[in-house]
């Protein structure tokens, strides 16, 4: 982005997606930029007691950057809290969801490749999950991402046979949609997946308004089934693990065992 750059320094906005402690004083940071997309970043000192920085550089966190571009990492040169989304630190379910986030675009983004709407997205949504949303902005992450990303699943008709979808139909991740019985049957893999589950899912990738989600009524079942099948979705796309996911599965059995 021509403009925000000076010489090999560069202004924008970002969110803190991963922080390291790096020696003693130093911090190296996955930061998504407005202006940069997804780079390395240390942020010398900020450990020390009376840095600047030290409030401003904490995981989620947003604000505005001055980096100076080196060889293999930037340099923070100046930064400044926008929002530092303290809730996403403090609450640990919100952290997890957070941190699935997190993890999902640090697979999906390539370095430097500059995505406002996948900025934008991902901002949206940090703003809901700091506010009173829980799962349901962690779905609409994950639907409208899948779009952005070029893998928006077929939820209208069988993604094999294009026909008509019926009962007893499956999520293949293998076939990136909906599959109907008979399909299903001959690839032998997929989730079940009620209708009432796809008709919300659809809504969150096609509604844009999002005051209009207000208004959605979700069951608990609908809300695992989307949650297993979009988690399951997710690690098939990026060929990996993510430890958000059996994170948040601990956190659940020891709420049950409380
Ligand atoms: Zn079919």
């Amino acid at each position: 982005m021509e403009g925000r750059w000076t010489g090999r320094s560069v202004k924008t906005e970002a969110v803190v997606l991963r922080s390291i402690k790096y020696g003693e004083a130093d911090v190296i940071l996955t930061l998504f930029g407005r202006n940069t997309g997804k780079i390395g970043a240390i942020a010398k000192g900020v450990k020390k007691p009376k840095s600047r920085m030290r409030g401003t550089v904490q995981l989620f966190s947003f604000g505005d950057y001055m980096l100076y571009r080196g060889k293999s990492l930037y340099t923070v040169t100046q930064c400044e809290t926008k929002e530092p989304f303290s809730i996403l630190r403090e609450d640990l379910v919100k952290l997890t969801y957070a941190s699935y986030i997190a993890e999902i675009l640090m697979g999906l983004l390539q370095e430097e490749e500059v995505n406002p709407p996948v900025f934008n997205l991902m901002l949206v949504v940090m703003y809901m999950l700091s506010r009173e949303y829980g799962t349901l902005a962690v779905r609409l992450f994950d639907l409208k991402m899948l779009k952005l990303a070029g893998y928006e699943p077929g939820l209208l008709s069988c993604v094999l046979c294009q026909g008509p979808l019926g009962q007893g139909v499956k999520f293949s991740n293998m076939d990136g949609g909906v599959v109907c019985v008979r399909c299903a049957a001959r690839t032998a893999q997929g989730q079940k997946v009620s209708k009432g589950t796809l008709a919300i899912m659809n809504h969150l990738i096609t509604e844009n308004n999002l005051s209009k989600l207000d208004r959605l009524k979700i069951s608990h079942n609908a809300h695992m089934e989307m949650e297993n099948i979009l988690h399951s979705y997710w690690q098939y796309i990026l060929e990996r693990r993510l430890k958000s996911i059996s994170f948040l599965k601990d956190i659940r059995i020891l709420h049950e065992n409380q």
